[in-house]
């Protein structure tokens, strides 16, 4: 499957937004958008000014890319979000914050999204007790996330948890510390996305 390979804090800046793709790099002084890094490219800082189809274009790009994914699996979400009662831009932004590499992130079992996607496919972690190995694995209200009881032990995920310690847990996740183990405790609040998002421009984007 097709991937993004070039360098990550490349996609912040064309985004002119902290994506938080880093880990810890992205809460110090070294984060170049914190340093005040310009657009990439040779015409980054004199692009013309976006209108209508390109705003609605960045929105998505930078949505995608906060989470780590690509353009199908986004369209596929947005389809599901458009059947479901509600406000579309709202269930889009539920599925993917209920992904399970989001919810190993927000969990702090992860210093990035893109950490969580690769210690769950080294199978990490439990879903319910069973192992489950796949990142966009949609998890549901009551669903309890454990670190596998000998990766609890692994000089990685200790010191993982440790640089977590302090961070701050949305409301819709219950953290029990003591044994690793998170629940989601109801649906995914997104009011509570650490990104300026402007969804409604992903739904006119995709209603076209
Ligand atoms: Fe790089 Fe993180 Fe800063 Fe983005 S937020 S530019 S990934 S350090």
């Amino acid at each position: 499957m097709a991937r993004y390979t070039g360098p990550v804090c490349r996609m912040c800046r064309r985004e002119k937004e902290k994506l938080f793709l880093k880990g810890e790099k992205c809460y110090s002084d070294k984060c170049p958008i914190t340093k005040g890094a310009k657009v990439p490219g040779q015409h980054g800082a004199s692009r013309k000014k976006a209108t209508g189809y390109g705003i609605q274009f960045r929105e998505k790009q930078k949505v995608k890319r906060y989470y780590g994914m690509l353009e199908k699996q986004f369209r596929l979400y947005f389809d599901i979000a458009s059947k479901k009662e509600g406000v579309t831009g709202d269930n889009l932004l539920r599925i993917c914050e209920s992904r399970l590499d989001n919810v190993v992130y927000r969990l702090g079992f992860a210093m990035s999204r893109a950490e969580a996607k690769q210690l769950i496919n080294h199978g990490h972690f439990l879903v319910n007790g069973k192992k489950v190995d796949i990142p966009s694995y949609i998890l549901e209200v009551g669903d309890v996330i454990d670190i596998k009881a000998d990766s609890k032990d692994s000089a990685k995920i200790k010191a993982i948890l440790a640089a977590n310690d302090q961070k701050p847990i949305p409301s819709w996740l219950d953290l029990d510390k003591n044994t690793c183990t998170g629940r989601v405790a109801d649906l995914p609040d997104p009011a509570g996305i650490d990104l300026p998002i402007e969804v409604h421009l992903i739904v006119e984007l995709y209603s076209k």
